[in-house]
């Protein structure tokens, strides 16, 4: 059988600043799906990258006393060592200083300036550098002239740039969302698109003079102007797979996912639809719009000092306990919250006691009263109709929910069964013997069946229980998984101070 091809993408953070949770969960989100998708036979390519123009990178290397060029090469690899913390099997990383991303960029640009969809124009407006965007004199009013997400004030400029002729595209942008061609997911973001587009998809500015900005690619025969960022970023999802002069691209485009961050739908939504179309592509099919992380119901934010550093909780308690919270505690497809209190919990409570124990007990018992044989039994066969179909729907948070509930289960069935007590019957019971063969050889395959059910989650683990279990034979001696650590919260059974 031949595999079948998938990609899926994650939005490209700009360099100018430390990997942040955000980008996290999106390597998150897109490697749990490629572990799924491989798991099941598919052949994944898993795009990365980092947005490496724009005002605000150029600012931030003059502050640092260092070309863009210069600055950039010192901090995309802050990105890759995140990925690598996260555990992502990325496939592709792009920077869009690459020598192939910026020809491929320009190619593009003649293309649909050939097809008449690019016109220049005199903009009048508004913009926030933070957002390298223009905002409309609705959005200014509405937010009193100040960017919520920036705290800064929206600059007024005027200027000649170049326009992308998106509004063509209105009818065929709203169809393929309406008809799920192009599916936004969650349905609540999708709606709200279809709102925001209700008048029509805008035209959107892809260029700007070279006085206001000078770190981009250059629009091709017009050296006074240089694309602005979007038109450029967006387009690495095709340029990183070769296009157009591999023609590998084609075996790969359209992208099955595309994992982006609610702050950016209406570019994702809009604006590459419309380059897309303007090129003859087609459509990604799904673009997986999650939300933001909280901090204790709050913003995360620099000023107020509650910013949550992904690197410390992967070093701390480990990258599968990194993934485990963030696939499950912030629900996949809207925003959510993190509290340390709310993390050690899960750690210690779910992933400690709840799978770590669990583990260790069965693998106990099978040692102590087998000499560590797995029995032959019956195989678990718990539904997995709940867990495949929440994988199938993006409901990540879903699946381990419903993976959970059957550690939960064997922990009662255990309880239950008790087979410490089956144990001591084997003196003077003939089916004592068997009938606690069965029940270990029950609980090592559920916990084989959750092994595979966590391999997208939680690789390590899944392989660790995999090792103890796979064979038949439980290894004499095995680490315990996920030892209590407490860091930002007391622990329970910690003996009390009572000097005072
Ligand atoms: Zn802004």
């Amino acid at each position: 059988m031949t595999k079948t091809n998938a990609y899926i993408t994650t939005a490209i953070p700009y360099v100018n600043g430390k990997p942040h949770i955000g980008n996290a969960l999106d390597y998150l989100l897109a490697d749990i799906w490629t572990r799924y998708q491989k798991q099941n036979g598919r052949q994944v390519r898993f795009q990365v990258g980092t947005d490496e123009h724009g005002n605000k990178i150029a600012a931030k290397a003059r502050a640092n006393n260092l070309d863009p060029q210069s600055y950039v090469d010192g901090m995309y690899g802050n990105f890759k060592i995140l990925m690598g913390a996260v555990g992502a099997e990325y496939t592709d990383f792009v920077r869009t200083t690459d020598q192939h991303h910026v020809a491929a960029v320009q190619y593009i640009w003649r293309r649909l300036s050939q097809a008449g969809l690019i016109y220049k124009h005199t903009y009048e407006g508004w913009y926030c550098m933070g957002h390298e965007a223009f905002f409309t004199d609705k959005e200014v009013h509405d937010t009193s002239g100040i960017c919520p997400d920036h705290q800064t004030p929206y600059e007024r400029v005027s200027e000649e740039n170049y326009y992308l002729r998106a509004s063509a595209f209105t009818e065929r942008i709203r169809q393929a969302i309406e008809s799920g061609k192009m599916k936004i997911v969650p349905e609540f973001r999708k709606n709200e698109f279809l709102e925001l587009i209700k008048n029509g998809v805008q035209d959107v500015s892809i260029s700007r003079p070279r006085k206001n900005l000078s770190w981009g690619v250059s629009v091709p025969d017009d050296d006074t102007q240089v694309m602005y960022v979007w038109i450029d970023a967006l387009a690495n999802y095709i340029t990183v797979l070769g296009y157009p002069d591999n023609p590998e691209w084609q075996t790969y485009w359209p992208a099955d996912v595309q994992v982006i961050g609610k702050d950016i739908l209406r570019f994702h939504a809009g604006i590459w639809p419309a380059m897309l179309l303007g090129l003859d592509l087609p459509l990604p099919k799904v673009l997986l719009v999650h939300g933001f992380v909280h901090v204790g119901g709050a913003k995360m934010s620099k000023t107020v000092g509650n910013v949550v550093d992904p690197m410390e909780i992967i070093q701390n308690y480990g990258a599968d306990a990194f993934r485990y919270f963030f696939a499950r505690h912030i629900p996949t497809q809207e925003d959510g919250d993190f509290t340390w209190e709310k993390f050690e919990n899960a750690y210690n409570g779910e992933l400690g006691n709840d799978l770590g124990n669990l583990v260790q007990r069965v693998a106990a018992m099978i040692t102590r009263y087998q000499a560590g044989v797995i029995g032959n039994a019956p195989q678990a066969e718990h539904d997995m109709t709940g867990y495949r179909d929440a994988m199938q729907h993006l409901q990540f948070s879903q699946a381990l929910d419903d993976v959970w509930s059957s550690v939960r289960s064997l922990n009662q069935y255990l309880e239950r069964v008790k087979p410490w007590q089956i144990a001591k019957q084997r003196a003077n019971d003939h089916d004592a013997e068997g009938h606690l063969n069965e029940v270990l050889a029950y609980a090592a395959s559920t916990l084989l069946q959750i092994a595979d059910e966590l391999v997208p989650f939680m690789p390590t683990t899944a392989e660790a229980i995999h090792s103890i279990f796979a064979t038949g034979i439980v290894p004499a001696q095995i680490t315990p998984l996920f030892p209590k650590i407490y860091l930002h919260t007391s622990n329970p059974q910690a003996p009390q101070d009572t000097r005072k």
